[in-house]
């Protein structure tokens, strides 16, 4: 058992009471959102809406120490040395495409490697082919092994190669996969590299420590961790993040413009150009003081709980693969029915009202190498109730005997 109250956590969302008939289990393409950070965006756009660092009057003033306030509330979450470290984006994308974007054009030059993993999300591939084949710099790829965990002798053989970057991430969003996070980071940095971490599933799994992991930069996205859609954070340290070419200029970002050049301003204004996202900003930080009342080893183990209910559901099912692990799993189970389109599948739980995602869940050269065209994703969340999951695994049921016939 969990000593975690779910239907008190689940209180502080409103979505359940507005849609009592959903079951909401894609919890890994983005959560629901508590009062705590509704009330956030609301009270900032109805009484206090202003553009931040310019303005001279005082809701602006006020707009910038909120939104300054809130980067500071993020820099104690993850424990980042200084709040300067932590950088505004729109997302985990945008702050993979910054980051890859930043490294191409200072520290990488042709002949670098950069090393991912095939767990890895678009995110974590694409933004570096895009710039790779121009600079020359060579994506290399940590292989699967049997059980579909990485192949950490593979690993080892591939840090022989000296990459200057390896990039991973701490969950798959896949799978659900826990990757032995530290223990690869810590390699890497024996064997030179900088190290970036898509914590985009992660962040809700676990409280990341910048003074402990091993990680030089770290990426994650508000939506995923209750805050709201189009803020994301790029937390990196000072000395790395001060040698990015920013992505975008325009805004604060500069320090002195003429027609032939520009200087730039210091962090973090240097990588944030243009007008921020205020209010997504005060309503990340919303999303994580409302998370930092409960206890975070509690919420684990109850989805664990989840997880566990789920997976022995799913051994009286005839013809189910699931792909994800049982173990170092973090609440995420991708499966597939012998023969039928996993499209199919959600349909008829969509049709019951049962939230799930089909397909490659942006991560189509895993589904290669799993030979499979796509899979349906359950994942679950702490407001989700044990009796959702064994709802879900009679609708299964239903399924599965509908597509057999
Ligand atoms: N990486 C991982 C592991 C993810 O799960 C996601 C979101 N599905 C992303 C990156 C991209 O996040 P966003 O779409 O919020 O930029």
């Amino acid at each position: 058992m969990s000593d975690f109250d779910a239907a008190a956590f689940r209180q502080h969302f409103p979505f359940f009471s507005t849609q009592p008939d959903w079951i909401y289990l894609d919890n890994a393409a983005t959560t629901h959102k508590p009062f705590a950070v509704l009330e956030a965006l609301d009270h900032f756009y109805r009484q206090q809406n202003s553009n931040v660092h310019r303005g001279a009057h005082q809701l602006s003033q006020t707009a910038t120490i909120l939104y300054e306030d809130a980067r500071s509330c993020i820099q104690q979450y993850i424990n980042a040395a200084e709040p300067a470290e932590i950088i505004f984006t729109s997302g985990t994308t945008a702050a993979f495409n910054q980051l890859a974007f930043g490294l191409m054009h200072t520290l990488l030059k042709a002949g670098d490697r950069v090393l991912i993993s095939a767990l890895e999300h678009h995110a974590n591939i694409v933004s570096w082919q895009l710039h790779c084949q121009r600079f020359g710099v060579i994506l290399d790829v940590i292989p699967l092994d049997e059980q579909r965990h990485l192949d950490q002798v593979a690993y080892q053989e591939l840090l022989k190669l000296g990459p200057k970057v390896v990039s991973l991430t701490q969950v798959s969003n896949a799978l659900g996969t826990i990757l032995p996070l530290q223990q690869m980071l810590l390699l890497a940095k024996a064997a030179g590299a900088i190290t970036i971490v898509d914590g985009a599933q992660g962040i809700a799994w676990e409280k990341p420590d910048m003074q402990q992991l091993a990680a030089d930069f770290y990426c994650f996205s508000g939506h995923k961790l209750y805050g709201p859609t189009g803020i994301g954070v790029l937390y990196g340290k000072r000395t790395l993040l001060e040698q990015l070419t920013p992505i975008f200029g325009g805004g604060e970002m500069i320090d002195h413009v003429s027609f032939t050049s520009s200087s730039f301003n210091s962090l973090p204004a240097r990588l944030e150009a243009g007008t921020p996202h205020i209010a997504g900003a005060i309503g990340l930080a919303a999303a994580i003081r409302f998370l930092s009342q409960f206890d975070v080893t509690q919420i684990k183990s109850y989805k664990r709980l989840l997880l566990n209910t789920f997976h022995n559901g799913l051994q009286r099912l005839p013809g189910i693969t699931v792909f994800s692990p049982l173990h170092d799993n973090a609440g995420i189970v991708t499966l597939n029915l012998q023969g039928e389109h996993p499209a199919d599948l959600a349909a008829l739980l969509n049709e019951q009202q049962i939230a799930v995602r089909a397909g490659k869940h942006c991560a189509m050269p895993l589904f290669e190498l799993l030979a499979t065209a796509g899979a349906v994703r359950f994942s679950f969340a702490p407001y989700n109730h044990i009796s959702e999951v064994e709802q879900c695994l009679n609708a299964l049921t239903q399924a599965v005997e509908i597509l057999a016939s």
